[in-house]
């Protein structure tokens, strides 16, 4: 099958892990932050990991939709569903996520609040057509990947005169979270992450294009090369990253260029930039309150926000004492550093963020049973 066989050939990814062996300097350490999700995920399951000299140290990254949502946001979400009568829809993986006293938004659900799971916002807006008598929020999460689905659904439903319709809007901006990382800044008194580059976000750089990188490469002299999701993808992102650092330069480059470009997809980019603006400040599970790090819905179009509508409150609420997810999106800990890891906490049991989603880190640990090395 195209774009599958072609990027998962075992016998090309073994010549790229001896060019690797061949060109890592034997006496230094090459750190590389996946910011994805996608790519932590690809990294256990295809077994990449064991391609690599011991010199390269791999380290998630934040970049996990549900994994960086804090618990205050799925309270607002449930809040809406369970004592507003609103019914809510979000994508599947938002569910389970824990949030207060014991909830997910699936228990929340069982407990008989309207909470329905849809596969596109335009799903949402269906359902807001079909109960014009109901209150219907689309609880909008994601990075820059998601957010022009979201813009169409506002879009359309002031065209349409929805009154009945409004989006929850958690969407968050990868290039804040990168730069919020490498300043070291996450949690006052707590060391940042040593980095030498990035694998630079695939998805998320189909629509911005991979320009907004170029600013904290230069700040911060780090290497970012941006790579598509498939094993061979990821393989040759990371020579061209020792590469960077071999040679002391510290450039943005484009490993997927058969879907990622500079400027990225100004057609989508337009229709957010027309229905979001971007907030002051945004709190994030692991990473805490980053400014400018968030978006929010304009003015315009202040009648489709939850938040506005419905008059929410935020309330920061803290993680599981004994979840470790907040130092791992930071890149600080590992999955197996958690003591609840594997035991408490599993897939079928989450008991914090990174467990749930297939992005999260510790779900992905699990799944491909990188822990048990
Ligand atoms: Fe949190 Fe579970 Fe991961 Fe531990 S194993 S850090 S409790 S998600």
């Amino acid at each position: 099958m195209k774009y599958v066989d072609e990027f998962r050939d075992g016998e090309l990814a073994r010549h790229i892990g001896e060019r690797l062996a061949a060109e890592v300097q034997p006496d230094r350490a090459y750190r590389f932050m996946e910011f994805c999700g996608g790519h932590t995920h690809a990294l256990s399951r295809y077994g990449v990991l064991d391609l690599l000299p011991s010199q390269i140290r791999m380290i998630h990254g934040p970049g996990c939709p549900v994994c960086v949502l804090p618990i205050g946001r799925i309270d607002m979400a449930i809040d809406l569903a369970l004592n507003r009568g609103a019914i809510v829809c979000t994508y599947g993986d938002t569910l389970r996520v824990p949030a207060s006293e014991g909830l997910s938004m699936m228990r929340a659900k069982a407990r008989g609040a309207d909470i329905r799971m849809v596969l596109s916002p335009t799903d949402a807006l269906a359902v807001a057509r079909a109960h014009p008598e109901r209150e219907v929020v689309f609880f909008a999460i994601g990075f820059e990947t998601t957010t022009p689905p979201t813009a169409l659904i506002v879009q359309q439903a002031d065209r349409e005169g929805l009154g009945n319709f409004s989006v929850l809007c958690s969407h968050v901006l990868t290039p804040a979270a990168i730069d919020h990382i490498l300043t070291g800044a996450a949690v006052a008194g707590e060391p940042g992450v040593e980095l030498d580059g990035f694998v630079g976000p695939a998805h998320v750089s189909i629509i911005i294009g991979w320009a907004p990188y170029v600013p904290f490469a230069q700040r911060w002299h780090k290497s970012v090369v941006i790579a598509g999701f498939e094993p061979l993808d990821i393989m040759q992102a990371i020579l061209m990253l020792v590469r960077q650092v071999n040679e002391g330069r510290a450039e943005v480059e484009n490993e997927f260029i058969r879907a990622v470009t500079r400027e990225g997809n100004v057609a989508a980019q337009r229709r957010v930039d027309e229905v979001f603006e971007v907030r002051e400040s945004f709190e994030w599970r692991g990473l805490g309150t980053i400014p400018h790090s968030a978006l929010r819905l304009r003015e315009r179009y202040a009648s489709f926000d939850a938040e506005r509508r419905f008059e929410l409150p935020y309330r920061t609420v803290p993680d599981h004492k004994a979840c470790e997810c907040g130092p791992i999106l930071r890149g600080v800990r590992q999955p197996t550093d958690c003591k609840l890891f594997g035991n408490v906490c599993t897939p079928d049991h989450p008991v914090g963020s990174c467990m749930v989603s297939s992005e999260g880190a510790c779900a992905a640990h699990y799944s491909y049973g990188r822990f048990r090395t």
